[in-house]
């Protein structure tokens, strides 16, 4: 992309709505504008990156055998005044009427849809396991809505459900769901930890929620600080094995990490005092099972092998891929900007041209352009008539963490700069090296 013909809405003073830094930084950046309280249209830069999550996301639920689809944002009232929370969701839950005078919602979260299309199509035991999701904008009518997509009225999130036959089957989609969000996490560059938390009007027993640390989090957590040396890493992991998606359960579960929610202070203190911590955290998923919570009150049943019919044991498991945008600012950004992980950067590498109409500069900058598109790579080449200092601003500000830099002095050597937002180094090398180099770098990603 050229930046002379984007549309990228760079805001030079601080927007003074903005409390935390994710927030300013998005409005900066130019990737959101709000419509209306808790509500916002994602400008191109913002809609890249949260296409880049969603992807992800995508990605890794399909790999574990988790099946996609889309329901809608309008469902009927009907649905949720068979489970019974209809009335308990409260004000929370934004209510329609449509021309018929027939009440509608804009769904807050899909338990009862998707029960509902189960129920409707599967009868027999011999149809699970089955673990459907969708990524899909909700609507919660938050009282008060803050921090930008954090915490948003209407928010793009992934919710996906399991349905087993037995608990024991359910469990086991848990701890799959379980591997599958240290994945994504850490594949967007963050870590997240998952935390035994509270199961609130959902119901259940089972559930954690995944929390990245930023002393701007809304939620207070609790935890020793040896879960913080845990990662996934490049491990293979066969989803079907119950030992193995067990044992990776274990080994990210068992060390204190709680919310204030479940907080208990005698196991707290319990931990060798120099690895307590207490901190906050932004929720950035939360996995449940909850039984047959759903499949009772709506009849959602199966013939068993023995013949009888049961319900199905189910759980629920969401991702905030649109509050995500936010938590990974909040996680990875320096005074002049965001600096994004390479795995959810919206470009890969800026192009600065330092001297643009200059016949051999414009040359070089087109010519990295295109061998990095040739690579398969995006570039975003700023090649606007903009003094340097300004084209330097604007690409920290939004945060591509390479940029190779052209200027004529450099190419009589025959050289351009490589540099690293995140450690402000930069190399000198021939333009060709340079594409190598941003090549190797995404290569695997
Ligand atoms: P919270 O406690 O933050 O209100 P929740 O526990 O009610 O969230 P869930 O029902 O667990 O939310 O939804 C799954 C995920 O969706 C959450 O982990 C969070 O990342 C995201 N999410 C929930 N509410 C919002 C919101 N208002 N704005 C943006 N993302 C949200
Ligand atoms: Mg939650």
């Amino acid at each position: 992309m050229r930046l002379s013909r984007y549309f990228l809405p760079v805001l030079k003073e601080n927007p003074s709505e903005a409390q935390i830094v994710s927030h300013r930084l998005m409005l900066r950046a130019g990737m959101i504008k709000q419509s209306s309280a808790g509500i916002y249209s994602w400008l191109p830069m913002g809609f890249k990156v949260l296409r880049k999550l969603e992807n992800i996301v995508h990605e890794e639920q399909v790999r574990a055998g988790h099946i996609p689809m889309l329901m809608p944002t309008l469902q009927s009232a009907d649905l949720w005044r068979e489970s019974g929370r209809y009335d308990d969701y409260g004000q929370e839950m934004l209510r329609i009427k449509d021309r018929h005078d027939r009440d509608m919602l804009y769904g807050p979260t899909n338990e009862e849809l998707i029960t509902d299309i189960f129920r409707s199509h599967i009868g027999s035991y011999k149809d699970l396991p089955l673990t459907l999701y969708h990524i899909q904008w909700k609507f919660r009518d938050e009282i008060r809505p803050r921090f930008g997509v954090m915490r948003g009225r209407e928010f793009f999130m992934k919710d996906g459900y399991n349905f087993d036959l037995t608990k024991e089957d359910a469990l086991h989609a848990y701890n799959r769901h379980l591997v599958t969000y240290l994945r994504t996490y850490e594949r967007m560059g963050l870590q997240a930890i998952p935390m035994r938390a509270d199961s609130g009007p959902i119901g259940g027993d089972n559930t954690h929620e995944f929390l990245v640390l930023a002393d701007t989090g809304e939620s207070e957590v609790f935890y020793d600080s040896a879960v913080t040396d845990l990662t996934f890493g490049d491990r293979e992991i066969d989803y079907d094995s119950v030992e193995q998606c067990q044992s990776v359960l274990e080994e990210f579960t068992s060390k204190y990490a709680r919310t204030d929610e479940t907080h208990d202070e005698a196991l707290f203190n319990a931990i060798p005092e120099d690895r307590r911590r207490v901190a906050r955290g932004i929720e950035v998923g939360q996995i449940f099972y909850f039984g047959t919570k759903y499949s009772e009150a709506m009849n959602a049943v199966v013939q068993g092998p023995d013949g009888k019919q049961v319900p199905v044991h189910m759980g629920s498991h969401g991702i905030g891929v649109s509050r995500l945008v936010g938590a990974i600012i909040e996680a990875s950004h320096d005074d002049n900007g965001i600096i994004w992980p390479e795995g959810v950067t919206p470009y890969h590498c800026g192009i600065v041209n330092l001297k643009q109409g200059d016949a051999e500069a414009d040359a070089a900058c087109d010519a990295l352009y295109a061998s990095l598109t040739a690579l398969g790579l995006e570039p975003l080449y700023d090649d606007r008539n903009e003094r340097a200092g300004g084209k330097f601003a604007t690409m920290d500000l939004i945060g591509l963490p390479w940029r190779i830099t052209v200027g004529p002095r450099g190419l009589k050597n025959g050289v351009v700069e490589l540099t690293s937002r995140r450690t402000g180094e930069s190399e000198e090398l021939p333009p060709e090296e340079a594409v190598k180099k941003v090549a190797e770098i995404y290569a695997g990603l």
